[in-house]
């Protein structure tokens, strides 16, 4: 890295020509003294930011721009595990209780086609029903924790609870059964992935 000699004694955006970043509106930069900063990270970088949270001097290379103006990596880092609650044994009773629904609810959509042409409406009007249902009770072992790879979790024992029925359906050749459980997966799973994140699967 070159030697910065003459660190730059005014605080003003031209700190971002040449670095590639954005200049930000009013926070992140916060240089209120006109002694030179070095970089938290980088000891030998001499830098006119700061992170607008622990006020920690940054270079441009360390910053990362959020919403409400520069921050460091560790800062940016802290503020996503608020979002990510999930304890490890949550993936597992996340897992069990959504497969063992998914396996019920899948073997009543077999029940249910079977009743003949209202069968049909039935399962079309269940599928997601039961995908809420299937939600709820995660959501409830879950006590609301979350993470994203908890959702997921979730999203592929929901398909794993029902391939059980989906093999019989196949091996006895039973195409409506077959056909039943595809109108049953499209359904439910994103509304179970809808309900437990807030996060529509398809648009
Ligand atoms: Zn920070
Ligand atoms: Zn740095």
């Amino acid at each position: 890295m070159t030697e910065n000699t003459t660190p730059p004694t005014n605080v003003s955006s031209e700190a971002f020509v040449g670095t590639g970043l954005p200049t930000p509106f009013g926070r992140g930069l916060r240089n209120t003294s006109a002694t030179p900063l070095y970089c938290a990270n980088h000891p030998t970088i001499a830098t006119t930011l700061r992170c607008n949270r622990c006020e920690k001097p940054i270079c441009p290379k360390c910053a990362i721009l959020t919403p409400t103006g520069y921050r460091c990596k560790e800062c940016v880092r802290g503020q996503q595990k608020i979002f990510d609650t999930a304890q490890w044994y949550d993936y597992l009773l996340g897992f069990v209780v959504a497969g063992l629904l998914s396996l019920v609810a899948s073997g009543l959509v077999i029940f249910v086609g079977g009743i003949g042409f209202i069968g049909w409406f039935l399962v079309i009007v269940g599928a997601p029903t039961a995908g809420v249902v299937i939600a709820e009770a995660t959501r409830f072992v879950l006590r609301r924790r979350r993470s994203r790879a908890l959702f997921i979790t979730v999203l592929v024992a929901v398909v794993l609870g029902a391939l059980p029925v989906l093999l019989v359906r196949l091996l006895v050749l039973d195409f409506f059964g077959i056909a039943f459980q595809g109108i049953y997966l499209v359904l439910a799973t994103p509304t179970v992935y809808y309900r437990l994140s807030g996060i529509q699967l398809f648009k």
